[in-house]
């Protein structure tokens, strides 16, 4: 098995967005309503000559935004078990929850490495919000904009960086 790198967050933070986005392909169904990723969604990426799994850990995540559910805690499970790097995800419009805050702690607990990204930074500024993503202490974020691309290739730089 390559080096797997498993996008974790709650539902419609931009998971499978971002999944396509890397992938170069709509592999992974992306919806306004949480609750449209089926499964979960391999792809291989190659990036300056290092080749790596790319995994949508979306899985059939349910309705309810701000609740640490038992969807969302088993792909969490997952991701912990079965990659070698988390992209955690968050989305800048809605802030920081106390769902990604429930997620991080799981996270951090197993150890692996972690990338904070925050998505939805369409229109980059440095924006006073933007500051309480670093009050996780998970290091600096990745600000990026799935959508539109926006600092995706510093993002994969760094994925490619753990190699
Ligand atoms: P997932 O549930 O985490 O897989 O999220 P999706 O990829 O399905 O995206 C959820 C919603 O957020 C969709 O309406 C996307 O179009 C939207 N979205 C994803 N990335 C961005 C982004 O960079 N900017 C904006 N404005 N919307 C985004
Ligand atoms: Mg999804």
């Amino acid at each position: 098995m390559s080096f797997t790198v498993a996008i974790v967050g709650r539902p419609n933070v931009g998971k499978s967005t971002l999944f396509n986005r890397i992938i170069g392909k709509r592999i992974s169904i992306v919806d306004d309503k949480p609750g449209v990723t089926r499964d979960r969604i391999y792809g291989q990426v190659e990036w300056r000559g290092k080749k790596f799994t790319l995994v949508d850990t979306g899985g059939i995540e349910p309705e309810g935004v701000d609740v640490m559910t038992s969807q969302v805690r088993r792909q969490v499970e997952f991701a912990i078990d079965s990659s070698d790097l988390i992209l955690f995800l968050m989305d800048s419009k809605e802030g920081l929850l106390t769902t990604d805050q429930e997620v991080v702690a799981l996270l951090r607990k197993s150890g692996k490495p972690i990338i904070p990204v925050v998505n939805k930074v369409d229109d980059y500024a440095v924006k006073p919000e933007l500051y309480e993503f670093y009050k996780l202490g998970l290091g600096e974020p990745v600000f990026i904009s799935a959508i539109h691309g926006s600092n995706v290739g510093d993002l994969l730089d760094q994925i490619v960086g753990f190699i």
